[in-house]
C-alpha cells in the first residue's frame, strides 16, 4: 500500500499521521509546494507583528517519523486511471504510483482583479513565503503607513499585527461594518476597537485601482477608493477571502461543488476512484445546513485530513460537519462565533429570534470584570439553540464560552439546555449563572413574549 498525500499543511500532514498511526507499515510519501511542512500559517499575523519573532516557532511539528516528506515537489497533474501523479522538483518532472491519494492542496489568496494589484509593495498572505515577503518589505523600506483592502478576519488581525510595529494602517471594508461574518451589532464594537488604537477604518468602499508615485524614499503606492478619494500607502495588503485550490483534482476529473472546491462526501471521497480531499481546497459538510458549503478554517482542516488519512487505509469514519465555530483577537478584544447567524439561519429557512444581553464575564466584586455582548439565537418554533457570537475583552474567556456553545450545536441542544449545564464558577471567573447561561434566560424570556 502506497499513500500519496498531496499538500503539506493542516490537511495533508493530519491525513498522513493518522494513516501512519493506524498502519505504521504503509508507505507514505507527502509532497508540498514548499519549504515548510505542517507549519501554522494562522500564526503568520504574530510573526509580522513581532509577538512570535523566529518564524521557526510556527512549526506545529517539525518531526514527522514514518512520512517520506518532500519539499519543494509540486504535483502538476494526476492521471487517476493509471494511479499516477506527475511531480515537478528541481525542474524536473517524473511520475509517482498511489494505491491511494488525498489531495490537500489548501486555497490561494484572490487576487482582486484591479490595475495596480500586481505592483511592488502589493502584497497577498497566505504562506510562510508571503509573510517572509512582507516581513522584508517592512525591514528594507520602512514603510510608514499601510493599507488593508478587506476587513475580515485576516485584514483585521493584519490591521492589529502592522500596527504594533508602529505602521499607520487604514482598513477598507467593502461592507458597512468590518467582520462581515458576526452581526453589525458586533461590528461596531470591533471598529471602535480599532479606532482606538488609531486604525482608520473606512466602512462601505471598495478600491478601484493602486498605481506607483514616483519619487519619494517609501511612500511609493497610491489607492483610488470607489468614491474616488485617492490614500497614500508605503505598503498595500490584499486581504479579500481566499478561493479553494482544486485546479488538479478538476483536471483530473474530480466533480467540484460549492464555490468550486472538490465535492467529497462525508468519508472524504472524491468522485475519483481510490482519492480521498481534505481541507480547504474541498467544499465543508455543516451540522445545520442541507448542503455542503465552503469554509476554510484550520480547524476543519484537521479534522477533514484525519478523517481522509484513516478512510485511505479502509477505514469507516465519516467527518462529522462543521459549525464554523471560530475566535479572533483584535487588540484588546476577542470575537467568536459558532453556529448560524440570524440572517444566515433565515437563509437556511429556519425562524430565527436573536437577543443580545450585556454581562459581566465575572463577579462584579472581584477585580478585572469586564463586560461581555453576547448575541444568541434560537428557533422560535422549537427552541432549538441555532448560535451565537460572543464579544469581549480578550483576557474574558470568550473561547470558553464560544466552545460551550459549540458543544451544545454539536448536540442540536435547546436553548433551555444551555441554562442546565452544570458549568463552573469562582468569581474570578464566572458568576453562579455564566454569561452564556443569562444570554440563554434572555432568549427564553424573549421566545415567552
Ligand atoms: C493569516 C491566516 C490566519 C489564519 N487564522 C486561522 C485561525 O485563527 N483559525 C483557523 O481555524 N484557521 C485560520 N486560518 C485558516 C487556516 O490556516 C487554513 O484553513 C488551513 O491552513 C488550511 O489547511 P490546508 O492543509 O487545507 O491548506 P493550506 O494551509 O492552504 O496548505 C496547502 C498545502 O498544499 C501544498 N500544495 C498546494 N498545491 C500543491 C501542489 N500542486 N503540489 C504539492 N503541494 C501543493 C502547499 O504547499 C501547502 O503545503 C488562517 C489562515 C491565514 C492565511
Amino acid at each position: 500500500m502506497h499513500l500519496l498525500v498531496i499538500g503539506g499543511s493542516d490537511a495533508g500532514i493530519s491525513a498522513a499521521l493518522r494513516a501512519h498511526e493506524l498502519a505504521p507499515d504503509t508507505e507514505i510519501t507527502l509532497l508540498l509546494a514548499d519549504d515548510y511542512p505542517n507549519f501554522s500559517i494562522c500564526g503568520l499575523p504574530y510573526f509580522l507583528s513581532g509577538e512570535t519573532p523566529d518564524w521557526r516557532d510556527l512549526a506545529h511539528r517539525s518531526e514527522f517519523p514514518g512520512i517520506d516528506v518532500r519539499r519543494r515537489h509540486v504535483a502538476r497533474s494526476i492521471d487517476p486511471g493509471a494511479r499516477r501523479v506527475r511531480v515537478e522538483h528541481d525542474g524536473r518532472e517524473r511520475d509517482i504510483d498511489y494505491d491511494r491519494l488525498v489531495i490537500a492542496t489548501g486555497a490561494r489568496p484572490i487576487r482582486p482583479s484591479l490595475p495596480g494589484s500586481d505592483l511592488d509593495g502589493v502584497f497577498l498572505l497566505h504562506t510562510m513565503d508571503d509573510s517572509f515577503a512582507v516581513k522584508n518589505h517592512i525591514a528594507h523600506r520602512h514603510p510608514r503607513t499601510a493599507a488593508i483592502v478587506g476587513a475580515g478576519y485576516i485584514g483585521i488581525e493584519m490591521a492589529d499585527a502592522l500596527t504594533q510595529t508602529g505602521i499607520a494602517v487604514t482598513l477598507f471594508s467593502r461592507s458597512e461594518t468590518v467582520l462581515p461574518t458576526v452581526d453589525p451589532s458586533l461590528g461596531r464594537l470591533i471598529q471602535t476597537e480599532l479606532e482606538r488604537h488609531d486604525v482608520r477604518v473606512e466602512t462601505g468602499v471598495g478600491v478601484e485601482r493602486i498605481e506607483q508615485v514616483a519619487g519619494g524614499e517609501s511612500a511609493s503606492l497610491s489607492l483610488t477608493d470607489s468614491s474616488g478619494r485617492l490614500h497614500q500607502a508605503d505598503l498595500i495588503l490584499l486581504a479579500v477571502g481566499v478561493r479553494p485550490d482544486s485546479d488538479l483534482a478538476r483536471a483530473a476529473g474530480a466533480n467540484l461543488g460549492a464555490r468550486d472546491a472538490i465535492a467529497i462526501s462525508r468519508a472524504m471521497e472524491t468522485s475519483l476512484p481510490d482519492v480521498f480531499a481534505a481541507g480547504d481546497c474541498v467544499e465543508t459538510h455543516h451540522r445545520q445546513l442541507a448542503d455542503p458549503t465552503y469554509i476554510s478554517l484550520g480547524t476543519i482542516a484537521h479534522k477533514q485530513g484525519r478523517v481522509a488519512g484513516e478512510n485511505a487505509l479502509g477505514g469507516d469514519r465519516r467527518f462529522p460537519g462543521t459549525l464554523g465555530t471560530q475566535a479572533i483577537k483584535i487588540f484588546d478584544l476577542a470575537v467568536a462565533r459558532s453556529g448560524l447567524s440570524d440572517s444566515e439561519a433565515v437563509a437556511a429557512g429556519l425562524a430565527p429570534l436573536t437577543v443580545e444581553v450585556t454581562a459581566n464575564d465575572h463577579k462584579g466584586y472581584y477585580p478585572g470584570a469586564t463586560p461581555l455582548t453576547i448575541r444568541m439565537t434560537g428557533d422560535r418554533h422549537t427552541g432549538r439553540l441555532i448560535g451565537a457570537q460572543i464579544l469581549g475583552h480578550r483576557g474574558a474567556e470568550i473561547s470558553k464560552r464560544i466552545d460551550i456553545v459549540a458543544a451544545a450545536l454539536h448536540h442540536y441542544a435547546g436553548v433551555d439546555d444551555l441554562n442546565d449545564l452544570d458549568l463552573s464558577y469562582t468569581p474570578p471567573f464566572s458568576s453562579p449563572w455564566d454569561p452564556v447561561q443569562i444570554a440563554a434566560q434572555a432568549w427564553l424570556a424573549a421566545a415567552r413574549d
